[in-house]
């Protein structure tokens, strides 16, 4: 197969855990037969610096037209002066509303060879923890009307939270099927117990479901969802919900993995065009050093195989390398433990390519 991906690779430490997905990803298009055409777009703060935009319109172009977008990180100290709308993140911003991204997918993955950095005890971290929240982006309270007012004499604040069955039809979609590219559990969180929203949310959800008989749905209440992230988090294969509860549920998922530097995500719309991201940021304190993971970025790759392109084998071979690295005892500083052997980031890329095998 051939495919063109768009490559983002932005500020701080993004260049260099952009470059190690990047000969991931030949590795793995040598071993398969594949092309992969890579073509660069700047965002961000070196955009800005290049062209006074963080996201010029040809670059966003780039990316709509391209068969996926893998991103670094943007954004740095030397632009937070520059005015609200010329920041590094309004590219971020921009870039999604331009692919009309919907759906932020961002899996909670402990490898069982970092359990011991979960805050979570061991006894729960043994039964496993592996599962994706899939959040609707664009929608809900953070995109409702919001307004202060003054009502007899104090101020009154309002913030709407409005969705319809098309918004919860389509992230639902790709819910059922994410689960079926998985262990086929879908989990549906809401709060329709008191929102009208949810109670909506969870009728439209089950309506589907008749389409995706092979696919098991439950449903549960954002707040004990909550508590089962930390109290049984293995019952768990794919979690759909809306925006804030999304929001909240995901960082509270990402914690309990335990380093920022190995989580990836995706964010998909209706097409197969994906936008695939490390959950960190650009780290300007070890930038340019050679100290970044790049196994946030290279899983992102993994996932952009998996979701946009359907190669399951390729997606699998990166991450069993991924594993295998990890056995073998290598580490880069932010997982660095006793007993184990640190590595920069360019040798963390070289040695995860010595082991993607194609099984
Ligand atoms: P950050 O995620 O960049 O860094 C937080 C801490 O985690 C730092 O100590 C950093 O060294 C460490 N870290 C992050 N990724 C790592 C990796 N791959 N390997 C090793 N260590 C890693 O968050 P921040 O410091 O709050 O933000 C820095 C800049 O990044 C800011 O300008 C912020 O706006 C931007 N940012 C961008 C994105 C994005 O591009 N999607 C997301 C978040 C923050």
């Amino acid at each position: 197969m051939v495919k063109n991906i768009a490559v983002i690779r932005g500020d701080g430490i993004g260049p260099e855990i952009v470059g190690e997905a990047i000969r991931v990803l030949d590795r793995v298009a040598e071993l398969y037969g594949h092309t992969f055409n890579y073509t660069d777009v700047d965002m961000g703060g070196c955009a800005i610096d290049k062209w006074g935009d963080p996201l010029p319109a040809e670059m966003l172009k780039k990316c709509v037209e391209s068969d996926s977008v893998l991103l670094g990180a943007v954004g740095g100290d030397k632009w937070n002066n520059v005015p609200g709308n010329m920041r590094p993140e309004k590219g971020l911003l921009r870039l999604r509303a331009g692919m009309e991204v919907y759906s932020n997918n961002r899996p909670a993955k402990i490898w069982p060879q970092l359990a011991e950095a979960s805050p979570l005890r061991k006894e729960i971290v043994d039964k496993g923890i592996d599962f994706i929240i899939v959040r609707e982006l664009i929608g809900g309270i953070y995109f409702g009307e919001h307004r202060t007012d003054e009502v007899g004499g104090e101020q009154v604040a309002t913030d709407v939270l409005k969705y319809s069955e098309s918004e919860i039809e389509r992230i639902a979609r790709i819910g059922f099927e994410t689960a079926r590219k998985r262990r086929k559990k879908l989990c549906s969180v809401e709060k329709s117990n008191v929102l009208d929203s949810s109670r909506l949310w969870k009728k439209t959800v089950h309506r589907l479901a008749e389409e995706y008989p092979d696919v098991e749905l439950s449903d549960m209440l954002v707040d004990n969802c909550a508590m089962q992230i930390v109290k049984n988090p293995a019952q768990f294969d794919v979690i759909v919900t809306e925006n804030m509860f999304g929001d909240i549920l995901s960082d509270e998922a990402s914690m309990i993995t335990g380093s920022i530097g190995m989580i990836p995500s995706s964010s998909l719309g209706a097409t197969s065009c994906g936008l695939y991201e490390p959950i960190h940021g650009s780290a300007p304190d070890i930038a340019g050093q050679d100290k970044a993971n790049p196994i946030g970025t290279i899983l992102s790759a993994a996932m952009m195989l998996r979701y946009s392109f359907d190669m399951p084998k390729e997606a699998d071979a990166i991450e069993n390398a991924v594993s295998r690295y990890l056995d073998e005892g290598w580490r880069t500083a932010d997982i660095m433990s006793e007993g184990k052997t640190l590595v920069g980031c360019r040798k963390c890329g070289e040695l995860i390519i010595s082991n993607i095998r194609k099984d």
